[in-house]
């Protein structure tokens, strides 16, 4: 294992290692100090309520600031992360982070918004992931239900009894789940049915080519239907035009995200807007047009 080498971990270099494997290598070795090298970063998205109404909520996205790569997203290194198993400290991090944020946001007199965290499927397994979120609630003074953990479908249907077992524990703590990217999993209804969710987030992927004629406007349509059924908050991500927001809506979504609305921002964004221009989060009728 190369935990914790640092620069001797450049022993691990073969000659023979081709150039993506050992960018990997260096990639990895970063990693597992980026947390204590203070290099983590989380940005936020706000989640409206549909049509145009106000952010009922924030989803934290993990950024790593590399040193000489600058901004990385998640695609480049959360793989990688899962693998090495230093996920489940780092998303330990994310978790305290975003619960700090959010008691920042309720002393400053938003108590109305929610906090939304992804658990990647490793952390999910974590026997002490019930004991971190307990904690992170009671030091930062977090309402159970204003903390919403995401969990993907994949993950959640990669051993349903376990993870109806998980979800109902965390929600007796009073904390939400979400059932994140859903329509590119396979759910057997019955555990659909079964798993103590409240929301249901549709994949970018449907959102995206969304077209009143389409195909996945069919799928769409279905997914938020059985979501009704089943008592979830339906929410769509990825809204980028005025016709998808409408669209969605007619549908019969709840809440909708995406760069159209809200990009991932900074705390410091965040709070220039709530400064200077607060219809764009309070009352984003007007403002829908332009995104920010
Ligand atoms: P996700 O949870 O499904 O998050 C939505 C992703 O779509 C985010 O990408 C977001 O920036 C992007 N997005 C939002 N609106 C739009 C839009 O209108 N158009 C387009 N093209 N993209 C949009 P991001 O931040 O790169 O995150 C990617 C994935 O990485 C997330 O997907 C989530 O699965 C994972 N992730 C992010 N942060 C964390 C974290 O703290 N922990 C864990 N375990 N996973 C995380
Ligand atoms: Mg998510
Ligand atoms: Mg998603
Ligand atoms: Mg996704």
């Amino acid at each position: 294992h190369t935990k914790h080498n640092g620069r001797n971990g450049y022993h691990f270099f073969q000659p023979s290692m081709n150039a993506l494997a050992q960018t990997q290598l260096q990639l990895m070795n970063d990693l597992w100090q980026a947390e204590a090298r203070n290099e983590l970063r989380l940005l936020y998205q706000p989640k409206f309520q549909a049509p145009s109404g106000p952010a009922i909520g924030f989803e934290a996205l993990l950024r790593w600031q590399h040193p000489q790569r600058g901004l990385l997203t998640p695609d480049v290194f959360l793989p990688l992360a899962e693998k090495t198993g230093v996920i489940v400290s780092i998303g330990n991090w994310v978790l305290n982070e975003a619960c700090r944020q959010l008691s920042e946001w309720r002393d400053a007199g938003h108590t109305d918004w929610s906090m939304s965290v992804n658990l990647s499927a490793v952390q999910f397994e974590q026997p002490a992931l019930i004991d971190n979120v307990v904690d992170c609630l009671s030091r930062h003074r977090i309402p159970p239900e204003m903390l919403i953990l995401e969990v993907t479908e994949t993950t959640a249907m990669s051993d349903p009894d376990e993870s109806v077992r998980l979800l109902t524990e965390l929600t007796t703590l009073g904390v939400k789940a979400s059932i994140d990217d859903f329509g590119t999993g396979y759910s057997s209804l019955l555990y659909l049915k079964r798993l103590p969710a409240s929301e249901l987030k549709i994949d970018r992927a449907f959102v995206n080519e969304l077209r009143a004629d389409g195909e996945d406007a069919t799928i769409v349509s279905a997914i938020i239907a059985l979501a009704r059924t089943l008592n979830l908050r339906v929410v769509a991500e990825g809204v980028e035009t005025p016709e998808q927001q409408t669209f969605l809506t007619e549908l019969g979504c709840h809440t909708l995200q995406g760069y159209l609305l809200g990009k991932p921002l900074d705390p410091h964004a965040i709070a220039n807007i709530v400064k200077n221009e607060p219809q764009r989060l309070i009352d984003p009728v007007h403002a829908s047009e332009k995104s920010f």
